[in-house]
């Protein structure tokens, strides 16, 4: 999985990149919590945390539904907001292996 950081919420979860299954939107999901953010401003107040199916934001769509899955490479750099933050290096972008198989 890709990963932008960790979670400030229960502070060791990484913070993945998301893909939505149905609408194939990115999103930020704390791999530990399941806190969610739409954006990178993780500082905030996550859109939720620890509904049992995590409703992608833009869709509605389960981010736990078997078609969604942590973000490929070619997804992150197809997602202008994500990219252009990496690119402007306001975030890095880390891999590594998911807490939990999928
Ligand atoms: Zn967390
Ligand atoms: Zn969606």
């Amino acid at each position: 999985m890709y990963y932008v950081g960790f979670c400030r919420i229960c502070g060791t979860g990484p913070l993945g990149v998301r893909a939505c299954g149905r609408c194939g939107d990115l999103s930020i999901l704390c791999d530990e919590c399941d806190a969610l953010w739409t954006n990178l401003n993780t500082q905030s107040a996550p859109v939720s945390s620890r509904e049992e199916s995590l409703p992608c934001p833009s869709c509605g769509g389960s981010l736990l539904d078997p078609s969604s899955h942590w973000a490929r490479r070619g997804e992150i750099a197809a997602t202008g907001w994500l990219q252009q933050a990496i690119t402007e290096g306001r975030v890095t972008l880390q891999h590594g292996a998911p807490l939990v198989g999928e």
